[in-house]
């Protein structure tokens, strides 16, 4: 048996992180560099160098816009181009579009669910199809949501594609296991960044959530890096299709 410390250990993997410019990406980024990962960063709006500096190393800074259908492909060339492959893939980026159920547009419900799910099976179907063609093993980690279990108010694409995020997370664990590709999620509680901005400023909703938090307090971005690199490592070889809840208890409640 291995010993514990370097079941965590992730030196020589190559991961990719999309959505690591900014809130819970560059944390699980930073996580997984400094359990020995070498780090491709992914970013939308622009590519996420200030992530890769910060990390350092032999870390490299991606962009794509995964709203468009073809954008998977092009970022996973670049990154095989690279580093000349993938061992650990974390689908991070995702977004999340408000409003009434009866007023959701059409266009608003397609972009969240491209974004959140189309290009999370995009990703894992590219990178799952290089691990079983290089007969090699691999770790997948996509980021789920208390909304994978729960409906949420206002946000009902948000919802749906995280609730198909669990469970495709599952049918790929299925198919895989034999390949010794693991699948899993994590699904995050309430955390204190950009994507859960609009409920920080809301008084009425913030004193709710903090009220049902049995640790009595928003997650930090950093809280989540353990939980990544556990599945991102050999620690978790026998542990697939699960969706690991990081919530401070409020699944639990
Ligand atoms: P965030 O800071 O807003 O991060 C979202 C990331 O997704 C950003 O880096 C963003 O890149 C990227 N992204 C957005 N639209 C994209 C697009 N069209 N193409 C490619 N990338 C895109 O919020 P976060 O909280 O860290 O969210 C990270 C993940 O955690 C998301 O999947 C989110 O649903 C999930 N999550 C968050 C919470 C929470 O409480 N914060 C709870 C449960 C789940 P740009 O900034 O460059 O646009």
């Amino acid at each position: 048996m291995q010993n514990m410390p370097s079941l965590f250990r992730l030196d020589g993997k190559i991961a990719l992180v999309t959505g690591a410019a900014t809130g819970l990406g560059a944390a699980i980024a930073t996580g997984l560099a400094q359990a020995g990962a070498t780090v491709a960063c992914h970013g939308n709006r622009r590519a996420a160098t200030e992530t890769a500096a910060a990390i350092g190393g032999q870390a490299a800074a991606f962009q794509a816009d995964l709203s468009s259908t073809d954008a998977a492909s092009r970022l996973f060339s670049e990154v095989i181009a690279k580093f000349g492959r993938i061992d650990v893939l974390v689908n991070n980026a995702g977004m999340i579009l408000r409003d009434q159920a009866e007023d959701y547009s059409l266009d608003a419900w397609q972009q969240v669910l491209q974004v959140n799910l189309t290009s999370v099976f995009q990703l894992c179907q590219l990178v799952g199809r290089d691990m079983i063609t290089r007969n090699a093993p691999g770790k997948i980690i996509n980021i789920a949501s208390l909304l994978s279990f729960q409906g949420g108010i206002r946000v009902p694409a948000y919802a749906a594609s995280k609730g198909g995020v669990a469970q495709l997370t599952k049918a790929l664990a299925n198919e895989w296991a034999g390949r010794n590709i693991q699948v899993n999620a994590i699904a995050p509680g309430y955390f204190a960044t950009t994507n859960t901005e609009a409920l920080q400023a809301d008084e009425t909703r913030n004193r709710q959530i903090l009220e049902r938090i049995p640790a009595g307090r928003w997650g930090h971005p950093e809280d989540l890096a353990g939980a990544a690199v556990f599945l991102a490592s050999a620690a978790s070889n026998y542990v697939t299709g699960h969706v690991l809840v990081v919530d401070g208890g409020w699944l639990a409640r």
